[in-house]
């Protein structure tokens, strides 16, 4: 794998990943059910997944897997028998994980099971209802404004009985058992920034990463539903939690708003210095942000809440609840744009470069600055003369290397890219001016 991707390449790719969001759009995804099944299946086509069940009832940390739901139909019909709401139209019409429920109701009772978005008139919202029982419909407001008759007809037939809890799980091995985490969650139903701009994303990731021609760490997918597949995944991985040395929760990867890294909750860790350096590199002051920890989001709350606290940022562009489309039926294939998506794999890519090239180093020659151009040093590199900037990279590679500082916290320090401190430091090596501080080094500074 390269840093930069050909230009036609990324068109290729971006395209790629469009095309499989377009594929999933449609499913009625749950928390558990089919919908997640058929989703994990379609993910398990592109990249090897290992899958697991856990039973309805099965107690998970401080949780219990729920009944499995799952949804036939559901339409509203006003007294003509003429269909006004229809599940068929749109996976967001029915509340997800609503109870079956049939037959005729008032208009007034009606309003109670209704759910619609008066500031945004023509949009159907996105609501669930996992935990407490209750049937609804979600609609535009438009349309909600629309039904004068005194009576209508529900006709909702969905299941909520004893299955399974469903998640699955791409492993990429590396040359240590330490482990890079990667956390998607996968419940939402036609929702395409939230959801499937991750899914896609991080496929993609996983078959470059795969590519690789040698890989330090372990790399560890996970597709599993919000919350509760997160708890699932937790109570069931106790044991070995502690191979993982940094973690992202991907998700909103497809919209055009820059990219937004939300820290781990102590830090700094590996993992926010990796993703720091990468974005101060290549999207440079003003075009990115990175935000305090705060323990609500999406599933960074599970690894690190206090008990796990592990090193897990999460990787976004535009944030969950800071763009109108936000769960509503505006999150659509028109939202995600499949050079924002090919964009999103770049630069994931190049904090997986950070993480693995990241190292520990000692210099063996610091009485008196070392005579850098009788090794040669100085000279061209691949037929270009060396840049003032490398040559800085070495000097200051050669000055930090006392064994403890790594190479981030380097280019930190240097204020010179990443890359560039990465390959400073190969050359020194290759000059045995350097050498590794530690031959187990595990990459985790923290
Ligand atoms: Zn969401």
């Amino acid at each position: 794998m390269t840093v930069a991707d050909l230009p036609s390449e990324n068109h290729a790719r971006g395209a790629r990943m469009h095309a499989l969001i377009t594929e999933l759009y449609p499913i009625c995804r749950s928390i558990t059910g089919d919908g997640l099944r058929r989703t994990l299946n379609r993910i398990g086509q592109e990249i090897e997944l290992q899958r697991t069940q856990i039973p309805s009832g099965t107690p998970v940390l401080d949780w219990t897997i729920p009944d499995e739901w799952n949804i036939e139909s559901a339409q509203l019909r006003d007294t003509s028998g003429q269909v006004v709401v229809d599940f068929a139209d749109h996976s967001l019409h029915v509340l997800n994980y609503s109870e079956p429920w049939s037959g005729t109701i008032s208009r007034s009772e009606l309003d109670d099971h209704l759910f619609s978005l008066p500031d945004q008139p023509y949009a159907i919202p996105y609501r669930t209802s996992y935990y407490q029982r209750q049937w609804g419909f979600c609609l535009s407001h438009a349309t909600r404004l629309s039904l004068a008759d005194d009576h209508y007809e529900v006709d909702l037939r969905s299941r909520l009985e004893p299955g399974h809890l469903d998640y699955g799980e791409c492993i990429v091995p590396g040359s240590t058992t330490d482990e890079i985490l990667f956390s998607i969650h996968c419940c939402h139903p036609s929702l395409a920034n939230d959801n499937l701009s991750g899914i896609s994303v991080a496929i993609e990731l996983a078959k470059l990463i795969a590519d690789r021609s040698s890989r330090r760490y372990t790399y560890r997918f996970i597709f599993a539903p919000g919350t509760i597949g997160a708890i699932a995944w937790l109570d069931q991985n106790r044991e070995t939690l502690g191979r993982i040395k940094a973690g992202l929760v991907l998700t909103n990867l497809g919209d055009e708003g820059p990219f937004h890294y939300k820290l781990a909750r102590t830090g700094p860790t590996i993992i926010d210095r990796a993703v720091g350096e990468v974005l101060r590199d290549v999207d440079g002051e003003g075009e990115y942000e990175i935000r305090p920890y705060q323990p609500y989001g999406y599933d960074e709350r599970q690894y690190c809440s206090p008990g796990f606290d592990l090193p897990v940022g999460r990787f976004t562009r535009t944030p969950w609840g800071e763009y109108p489309e936000y769960h509503t039926s505006g999150d659509n294939l028109s939202l995600v744009r499949p050079e924002r998506l090919a964009d999103s794999v770049d630069r994931l890519a190049q904090i997986v470069d950070a993480l693995e090239q990241n190292r520990r180093y000692i210099n063996r020659e610091p009485y008196g600055e070392p005579q850098l151009g009788r090794r040669g040093l100085y000279e061209p590199v691949g037929g270009q003369p060396l840049a003032p900037e490398d040559r800085m990279a070495m000097l200051w590679v050669l000055d930090r290397s006392d064994g403890a500082t790594d190479l981030l916290e380097i280019a930190d320090q240097a204020d010179l890219p990443f890359a560039a401190i990465a390959a400073a430091a190969s050359r020194l090596e290759a000059a045995e001016l350097l050498g590794p501080a530690d031959t187990e080094d595990k990459g985790n500074s923290d």
